[in-house]
């Protein structure tokens, strides 16, 4: 037997409306269950009612707002730590994985090899680089030069923004908590 909507009317019978009502004392003459199910509601109801209230300590709310505003901000703080940890866990897994990786890839002594010939090569390594650039800045056109550094200038302008309103998100969030 299906015993909706009766079941969720029973529990709660201030929202019926007349009509409703009927139908539900009609059901309720018919359904033992349902029957058993409003007479348990109103002994839990009538035990709430008798039960004394108890009166807040003193202060209580003035002490609960006061520290309201600590509450937010350790949540807040909380999660801040919380999203730092899992950035650093990632990235250190990634360094670890690149690590691995390599050294799977070549013996130590190669390793040590190409770390001394990075060093020793470095300034000749530089020099060069130096002058490449300098080379294909000379034939870059001023316009250019206009047109590149005001995109990366309005790209900049995007980040900063995508970062903010991250932020300023993710404090809200901390704040509601
Ligand atoms: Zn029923």
């Amino acid at each position: 037997m299906n015993h909706q909507p009766f079941e969720t009317w029973n529990l709660d019978r201030t929202k019926l409306t007349p009509d409703q009502q009927t139908e539900l004392a009609r059901h309720l003459e018919t359904c033992p269950e349902c029957r058993h199910t409003a007479t348990a509601w109103e002994c839990v109801q009538v035990e709430i009612k008798s039960v004394p209230q108890v009166k807040a300590p003193v202060g209580f709310a003035t002490r609960f707002q006061n520290s309201l505003a600590e509450r937010r901000r350790q949540a807040h703080y909380r999660q801040t730590r919380k999203m730092l940890g899992i950035l650093g866990i990632s990235l250190l897994v990634i360094f670890l994985l690149l690590a691995a990786s390599i050294l799977v890839r070549t013996s130590p002594a190669a390793w040590i090899g190409s770390i001394i010939r990075i060093i020793v090569d470095a300034p000749f390594n530089l020099l060069e680089l130096r002058f490449i650039a300098a080379f294909w800045l000379a034939k870059i056109p001023p316009l250019a030069w206009i047109g590149a550094s005001s995109v990366i200038t309005a790209w900049m302008l995007v980040f900063t923004l995508t970062g903010a309103l991250t932020y300023k998100r993710f404090h809200h969030q901390g704040e509601l908590r």
